[in-house]
């Protein structure tokens, strides 16, 4: 985005893909990361504003239930607006932007005020929404044409439907349908009317690409039935023709064990990715709503005197990922060669920890099997005498003392090196805190005791029915003593741990359509 030649502002008219995340294009990805300002709806996944720059401008332009919602003249004011201001915006839309949802239309009305924009095409629920249900747009045996429309037509345009839908009937193939669940009935009794048996397999998709995709089939002769009797509603995509016959064999996302399961993920934006990407994977509905949010430390000269000291000890010990990546920051400002980390030894308390040790082509001497910093003492005393040795221990702010009195207790001469500072996450840009509140969630994970008590510090009403899950017995305790029952604790004390202990969880528990 930085090549524009010219100080005017520009306009990306952006495809946010379905809802996964992982449907995002790069494209898109690197224009959010960009804006200046970014003007989405309500069918654009909010988790992509995480992506945003802090200082961006986020601006919500959809619908809410019971308030007066923004025209669309005001939406292609405001995008000019920004635009004169020399801004880059970024207009995101759910799926891709020149299908329905009006991107045509402020694409006109941008080229007409003169300012220079650029489309970032994404992947559109009309092929997304089949795919996740298991239903292929074509099949050499059954068409050789797809058809995409809309059920919903503008009622200030046209008085009389514009679709032709005998011409449709007439047509076959697949066909899909954007908009107009409600309207299922009239429009499934017209293409009877001109003809297309009742009995052709249909399928309704709503919510598609997201952990909360529901899939309802039916023929056309009684599938609005189905819809209203299910409570079928938007954002839904129907897909008719023999195609859908195949979702019976083809069906691979509804099967996944966390399908339909809401699950708060409280670690900072920039950690939960990891998290969030795995439970994604077995299906879940992630609501990312990061509660701390990591800053250098009160100290910082202190802590970069330290590093400069680092060759000076006999171990360097870190205790977390965020540790290391401080220590290094720093590390490269001072010195340009990684030998001058001189002869100490490296200790990685937790898998992440020594991963991002490597990460730097560093070798990891000591990785304790446990990661709790009683089992890291009795792993120092196992390993011999350390008594006399100078060791730099790299941390965070306000942590637990155990590791520095146990290391001591053996005689070790320990310098605690504060690395960064775990600070309250204010912000809430995808207004997860909100849809916590509305929707409620299944279960809520927690990584660490900071994450425990900086989401309780929000004082949210808990939601009813919601589980605690946590990565081990020290968070599992913090979470008691602020009078939480924990129903899930990581078997094994890491990421990967959690997850795999939350997937079985779930499915010695079938899961409950809600
Ligand atoms: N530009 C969008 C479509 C906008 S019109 C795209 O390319 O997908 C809005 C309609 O899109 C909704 O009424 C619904 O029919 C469909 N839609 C968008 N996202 C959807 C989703 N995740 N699941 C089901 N339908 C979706």
């Amino acid at each position: 985005m930085s090549t524009s030649v010219s100080n005017s502002g520009k306009v990306y008219l952006v495809g946010a893909g379905p809802g996964d995340l992982g449907l995002v294009t790069l494209r898109a990805k690197d224009c959010i990361e960009n804006a200046d300002v970014i003007v989405y709806d309500h069918l654009a996944n909010p988790e992509t504003l995480g992506w945003a720059r802090d200082d961006a401008e986020i601006i919500y332009v959809g619908k809410t239930p019971g308030q007066p919602g923004i025209s669309q003249n005001e939406i292609n004011a405001l995008l000019i607006e920004k635009a004169r201001e020399g801004k880059r915006i970024v207009r995101l839309k759910g799926g891709d932007p020149f299908v329905f949802g009006r991107g045509a239309e402020e694409a006109q009305v941008i080229a007409d005020a003169g300012i220079p924009f650029e489309i970032v095409p994404g992947v559109t629920s009309a092929i997304a929404g089949p795919a996740y249900a298991g239903i292929p747009m074509t099949h050499r045996e059954h068409n050789s044409h797809v058809t995409i429309f809309t059920g919903h037509e503008d009622p200030a345009a046209k008085t009389e439907s514009a679709i032709d839908y005998a011409a449709l009937a007439k047509l076959g193939g697949t066909q899909v349908m954007l908009m107009g669940v409600e309207r299922l009935g009239w429009i499934t009794s017209e293409m009877m009317k001109h003809g297309v048996r009742g009995d052709l397999p249909v399928a309704l998709i709503r919510w598609a690409t997201t952990g909360q995709q529901e899939t309802l089939t039916g023929t056309l002769a009684d599938i609005a039935q189905k819809a209203v009797a299910n409570d079928f509603a938007a954002p839904a995509v129907a897909v008719f023709g023999e195609v859908v016959a195949l979702r019976d064999k083809l069906n691979w996302y509804e099967t996944r064990p966390l399908l339909g399961k809401k699950i708060v993920v409280t670690r900072t934006r920039k950690q939960a990715s990891v998290l969030s990407s795995k439970l994604r994977a077995l299906g879940a509905h992630v609501i990312e709503l990061p509660t701390i949010r990591i800053e250098p430390p009160s100290d910082l000269r202190e802590f970069a005197e330290l590093v400069q000291d680092a060759h000076a000890y006999d171990w360097i010990v870190f205790t977390s990922a965020n540790g290391v990546d401080a220590f290094f920051d720093i590390f490269f400002k001072l010195y340009a060669d990684t030998r001058e980390i001189g002869g100490a030894r490296i200790a990685a308390i937790g898998p992440a920890t020594g991963q991002r040790v490597k990460d730097f082509h560093l070798h990891v001497d000591l990785q304790p099997k446990e990661f709790v910093a009683e089992d890291v003492v009795r792993e120092f005393k196992n390993k011999g005498s350390i008594e006399n040795l100078r060791i730099l221990l790299v941390r965070a702010e306000k942590a637990r003392d155990v590791l520095p009195k146990g290391l001591s207790a053996l005689g070790a001469i320990v310098d605690e090196a504060f690395a960064y500072q775990t600070v309250p996450e204010t912000r809430d840009i995808s207004g997860a805190r909100g849809q916590l509140a509305k929707d409620g969630a299944d279960l809520i994970t927690f990584t660490s005791s900071s994450t425990v008590e900086n989401f309780l510090a929000l004082g949210l009403p808990w939601p009813k029915g919601m589980l605690v899950a946590s990565i081990g017995p020290i968070t599992s305790q913090t979470a008691r003593e602020n009078g939480l029952k924990v129903d899930v604790e990581a078997r094994r004390h890491d990421i990967d741990g959690l997850v795999e202990t939350i997937g079985a969880f779930f499915a010695g528990k079938p899961a409950e359509k809600s």
